[in-house]
């Protein structure tokens, strides 16, 4: 079934450690960023069926819960929605109230996703944050009282500063909350993001790579104890509460993205939306009918494509690659066509090949770039 993903593109102050496509809030701009995306949305209606909405930014939860509710109804219209869709919505701690949360639940959100990152305070000052940890907590609370039963933390990991003893405090405070959900990424610091200026500025380091090895093994082992299944790289989850959109990403399937900037996958075709805003909301004319203006890149994948696509993704997985669906789906017996090369890995512990599946252990986690790396050779696979 498709997903659909919707990018708003609005922060209330722009982090110092920020790649995403996002913009400050401008209340002018946003008015007229709904109403474009109302009307991409239904440009691209399709009688498909669609069992995920993903609210994704920037800071969705910027938009009111009648702009997110109007948002939803045109994904009703234009697809058909399952009734026990997914509906995600990002939101930042900060400008929440059990109120606003109580309105996205009216309006038929029914997962948050909450961008916490750290549990303490003076990591959050580090990384320009607006909240604090107490004001995380406060928000998760909010979210429970307003009827929130599937709930979602983001934490990161190998910040400036932060030793071993400090992520897995920021661990433990996210297991004592009890969300569904966690995710939890390692901050990377892009060239030239003013993270990597006040980093020099301020002389601080970040922890060395066999500290971070450290965190991530020690405060995946803590939340296996706390009860949570890890099922990607870094996201884990309670029984039977995996994000349902995500997995379209990393099982390779299909998904349509709406507002700037926003991919699509669908019909083995890969589109991108135009990234600015201004751009966006230009690029829809008014009583225009079509999405002309609208789409940046538009390329056909190649069976090659998908095929690397699909390896890539699927090895993110606990549960791994299926053998027999790679064969089927593309054509290829997958240990006959990579094993010479991902032997050594095996020999090292770093990946099981058993059972018809293949899948990192978690040690081969922190190396995944390293293994996927062999799928990259430009004679793999079959041909276009
Ligand atoms: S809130 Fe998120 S999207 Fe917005 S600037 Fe900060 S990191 Fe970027």
């Amino acid at each position: 079934m498709l997903g659909l993903y919707v990018h708003v593109p609005f922060c209330a102050a722009i982090c110092n450690y920020c790649n995403f496509n996002r913009g400050l809030f401008d209340g002018e701009l946003k008015a007229r960023y709904v109403e474009t995306l109302l009307k991409e949305i239904r440009l691209r209606a399709r009688g498909t069926p669609a069992d995920t909405v993903f609210f994704g930014g920037g800071t969705p939860s910027l938009l009111e819960p009648s702009e997110i509710a109007a948002v939803i109804h045109a994904c009703r219209d234009s697809f058909e929605l399952t009734a026990d869709a997914e509906i995600t919505l990002e939101a930042n701690p900060e400008g929440v109230t059990e109120q606003r949360l109580a309105g996205f639940r009216e309006a038929g959100v029914n997962r948050l996703s909450f961008g916490v990152q750290s549990f303490r305070d003076e990591e959050l000052a580090r990384l320009t944050r607006l909240h604090s940890a107490a004001r995380a907590g406060a928000a998760f609370a909010e979210a429970r009282a307003a009827g929130f039963d599937n709930i979602s933390l983001d934490l990161m990991m190998w910040l400036p500063q932060q030793t071993v003893a400090d992520w897995l405090e920021s661990v433990e405070a996210l297991i004592a909350l009890g969300p569904e959900h966690a995710s939890l990424y390692m901050l990377e610091v892009y060239p030239n993001a003013p993270l990597r200026d006040a980093m020099a500025r301020s002389q601080w380091s970040v922890a060395p790579d066999d500290d971070v090895a450290e965190m991530y093994l020690q405060s995946m082992a803590r939340l296996d104890t706390a009860g949570y299944e890890q099922y990607e790289i870094s996201n884990v989850a309670k029984p039977g509460r995996q994000s349902r959109h995500n997995l379209k990403y990393w099982t390779d399937g299909e998904w349509i993205g709406f507002g700037p900037g926003a991919h699509s996958t669908i019909d083995g075709m890969r589109t991108r939306n135009v990234s600015g805003t201004q751009e966006y909301v230009a690029a829809v004319v008014p009583g225009g009918q079509s999405l002309l203006g609208l789409v940046a890149e538009a390329r056909r994948l190649s069976r090659k494509d998908r095929m690397e696509e699909a390896l890539f993704t699927g090895l993110r997985l606990s549960e791994g690659l299926s053998a027999d669906t790679v064969r089927v789906r593309y054509g290829i017996d997958l240990w006959a066509e990579f094993g010479a090369e991902l032997q050594p890995f095996r020999d090292f512990g770093w990946l099981i090949y058993d059972e018809g599946r293949l899948r990192l252990t978690r040690a081969g986690m922190l190396l995944a770039h390293d293994v996927m790396a062999v799928f990259l050779r430009p004679e793999a696979g079959p041909s276009t």
